[in-house]
């Protein structure tokens, strides 16, 4: 599936709903926003149909996501089917972890073993008013559980906000020190209305490596293991259990390695978070339309993909883009 930039677009990221059961203050407003009716989201089936043509066109990856994935019924039957899909090597699922107690072993179970959960902070207060509620006790709970059942690699996504939690980066990188996960902190993006702040909020990646730097021995794992890798720079700590990764899209672009589409509940196929441009595959599945069809339309995003997104640290033009991230899926 190469794009016009020849860049092979093998990653789907696929949100099934666009309800989450937290408010995270970055993500999602607290009100004003409208939630997608049963029949404005794709069904399991038409999904499933959608991702086994895309895999017939030369896709390997997929990452389910939301909203909140483990909030829509089914999900680990459809996370089953999914894995059924010959071709597809990989599948991993984005969670805020909440729910993850309760369906870690059947995750596992239906054959995902790679899972990213979202944690902002380690402090209940901070954590509590950073989701908009969020009990930090549920979540550290189901990464728990996540670990005892058998999970790897298990990545914390930390998203990191200026006067917020930078006073808790080197609590996050003692996690990755007894802990064997992949800490990864990410750097703030302003996508729609909700982050007005995020000038003022964003923190750059490099500052993080320099106060972790100065307590531990970072050593860099060097190139992409292989080709399901991402785009975070990862590092091993020394004397410790995990590792911690970097993911910089606004200080240091990773859109010359993009390999992803992007699937909304909605079934919209968007090829770069921050372009509005998208492909409406529900309507097509609506009028029935033939697998060939299907692929011309996955083939059609695939080509507006653009080179790049415009974002950099002195950015001062918020609203990149017009959905929220839970409503895109992030
Ligand atoms: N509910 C799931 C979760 O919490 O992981 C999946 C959806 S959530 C939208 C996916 C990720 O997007 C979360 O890690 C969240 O922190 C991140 N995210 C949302 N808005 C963001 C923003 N403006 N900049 C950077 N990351 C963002």
């Amino acid at each position: 599936m190469l794009d016009k930039y020849e860049r092979d677009i093998n990653y789907l990221r696929v949100s099934i709903t666009d309800r989450c059961n937290l408010r995270c203050t970055y993500c999602r407003p607290k009100e004003g926003f409208s939630l997608k009716g049963h029949d404005d989201i794709l069904r399991y089936e038409d999904i499933l149909r959608i991702v086994l043509q895309a895999v017939r066109l030369g896709l390997i990856k997929v990452r389910v996501t939301g909203g909140e994935p483990l909030v829509r019924r089914g999900c680990t039957d459809f996370l089953s089917a999914l894995k059924k899909i010959n071709g597809l090597q990989d599948i991993s699922l984005t969670t805020n972890g909440m729910l993850l107690d309760r369906y870690a072993q059947d995750i596992f179970r239906a054959g995902v073993q790679r899972i990213n959960i979202s944690l902002d902070s380690l402090d209940k207060h901070k954590y509590f008013q950073i989701t908009g509620g969020g009990n930090l006790e549920d979540v550290l709970r189901g990464i728990d559980t996540a670990e005892k059942v058998g999970f790897s690699p298990i990545k914390i996504n930390t998203v990191v906000i200026r006067g917020f939690n930078d006073g808790e980066i080197l609590d996050f990188a003692q996690l990755a020190m007894d802990k064997p996960f992949q800490v990864r902190f990410i750097e703030i993006m302003p996508v729609s209305d909700v982050n007005a702040d995020q000038p003022t909020q964003f923190l750059p990646t490099s500052h993080l490596y320099e106060v972790i730097s100065r307590r531990f021995k970072l050593e860099a794992l060097g190139q992409k293991k292989n080709k399901l890798d991402g785009p975070a720079r990862i590092f091993k700590l020394k004397g410790g259990a995990g590792e911690i990764g970097f993911i910089n899209p606004v200080s240091d672009h990773f859109c010359k390695t993009c390999n992803r589409l992007r699937l909304t509940a909605d079934g919209k196929l968007r090829s770069c978070l921050l372009s509005e441009t998208e492909v409406d595959l529900k309507s097509a599945l609506s009028r029935s339309c033939s697998d060939e069809e299907l692929a011309g339309l996955i083939r059609q995003a695939i080509l507006l993909k653009p080179q790049k997104h415009d974002l950099d640290c002195t950015d001062r033009h918020i609203k990149k883009c017009h959905r929220d991230m839970s409503d895109i899926g992030g």
